[in-house]
């Protein structure tokens, strides 16, 4: 299943910096600027359509027709908890399809164009970049993301998680 058309975007309180960063690189659009004030920001998400992120309790009553979480816990992983939960979110496919900072859709670009952008090493192991056409910055598969997938795989309790050890065959032939 690719990502759901009618994704739905964000926009985060000051206070939640972290969890924006985190919908980001889950391939969500999340609107966040820490000086915003709270009408300004309920006025943006009404504008735009965008679901409300917030842990003030002032913004979350509202009677503006638009969609508020109010996240309950001050720890990153509960905030994706509940997000993901509240909302449904099909959290799969987007991995690292979203500049983390610019919060704009990276591009696959060619190994040649970002030969002087990455270290050799990682240049002759992988097939595949993105890079943000924002801030210029390259993405590609390696540690980051299998360590970002199996941080939310644990976090959000993936189905499929259960990936058994793939046996520890560190017993030397004794020829
Ligand atoms: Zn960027």
């Amino acid at each position: 299943m690719g990502p759901a058309p009618g994704k739905p975007r964000f926009i985060a309180d000051a206070m939640l910096g972290r969890l924006a960063k985190s919908l980001r690189m889950l391939g969500f659009d999340v609107l966040y600027k820490p000086g915003i004030d709270d009408v300004e920001l309920k006025r943006v998400a009404l504008r735009e359509g965008r679901v409300a992120l917030t842990r003030d309790h002032e913004i979350a009553e509202s009677s503006l027709p638009i969609r508020i979480v109010f996240i309950e816990s001050d720890h990153l992983e509960d905030q994706l908890v509940q997000t993901v939960g509240e909302l449904d979110l099909d959290v799969s496919g987007g991995l690292f399809t979203r500049c983390i900072v610019c919060n704009v859709p990276v591009e696959d670009v060619d190994a040649a164009s970002v030969a002087d952008r990455v270290p050799p090493y990682v240049l002759e192991t992988q097939e595949r970049f993105a890079r943000c056409p924002g801030c210029g910055r390259v993405y590609w598969a390696a540690t980051h993301v299998e360590n970002a997938r199996e941080w939310l795989s644990r976090v959000l309790g993936d189905a499929d998680g259960a990936t058994g050890d793939a046996g520890k065959n560190d017993d030397g032939g004794a020829g």
